[in-house]
């Protein structure tokens, strides 16, 4: 599914999204859960490219829901993975960085057969524009998790957001309190992109949103300043949701 020329949204990957940028060459924004992997490989066959064209893997932040599939991904590509240093850890049995893991796998030194760590090749500075759809600024918005990062696509206005907001049916929202996330430091992230002028908004869950995105975000920031806590979401408003079948987007319409 193209959602504006020479950008992807692959279909069919479950949950979460996965975004690929066609270009000479190709690069993808996440990588979803681990059988995500054969629908992102088969979808660029779909559209006339090949696996090995794949270069870049830009991670938005490390949960297994968004980098589960960077190993079969890595299989048939010589893509370099990306993803920022407070997502990633040292790990003895590689050089350099590898993904994180979320909870207490993080730390675990000894070899899992069923957890294995992906190479990261590069840390990307705050800031820091990459050479893709004709300049990727990455900016640091952590808070979901520490090393949660958002790419903007300066171009096109569109941002690329992961978990830190989403979209879904032309709406905007803020991810849910998470056990684990910083509050503070995702209070001041979501104020950061507010002062941003972003059209599009393509997020890590929900379906993208084209036209006055940044608007709109700006307008549910107005009208609900503040998140629930963590308490009042997981107690009050889910068992409310699963009731009548809507989402587990952090505001209420
Ligand atoms: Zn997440
Ligand atoms: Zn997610």
């Amino acid at each position: 599914m193209e959602i504006i020329r020479g950008i992807h949204a692959v279909p069919g990957t479950h949950i979460s999204r996965v975004y690929l940028i066609e270009e000479d060459d190709l690069t993808l924004i996440d990588t979803g859960l681990p059988w995500s992997a054969g629908r992102v490989l088969r979808y660029i066959r779909r559209i006339g490219r090949q696996a090995r064209e794949l270069r870049r893997i830009l991670m938005t932040h490390s949960h297994p829901d968004h980098t589960g599939g960077v190993h079969g991904i890595l299989k048939h590509s010589g893509a370099r993975v990306i993803a920022h240093r407070a997502d990633t850890r040292e790990y003895r049995r590689h050089e350099g960085q590898v993904l994180a893991h979320t909870g207490m796998f993080t730390h675990i030194d000894t070899y899992l057969p069923f957890l294995k760590r992906a190479p990261v090749s590069h840390l990307p500075k705050e800031d820091e524009i990459l050479p893709i759809a004709g300049g990727m600024r990455v900016l640091h918005t952590p808070g979901h998790t520490p090393g949660s990062v958002c790419y903007f696509m300066e171009r096109d206005g569109l941002l690329f957001s992961g978990d830190t907001i989403f979209s879904d049916h032309g709406r905007v929202s803020r991810s849910m309190p998470f056990p684990g996330s910083d509050a503070e430091r995702y209070r001041q992230s979501l104020e950061c992109l507010a002062a941003l002028d972003f059209d599009i908004l393509c997020g890590g869950h929900g379906s993208p949103l084209v036209g006055g995105a940044s608007r709109e975000f700006r307008s549910l920031m107005n009208r609900k300043p503040q998140l629930p806590t963590w308490s009042e979401f997981f107690f009050k408003r889910v068992p409310s949701r699963l009731m009548h079948h809507r989402g587990l987007s952090a505001e209420d319409y």
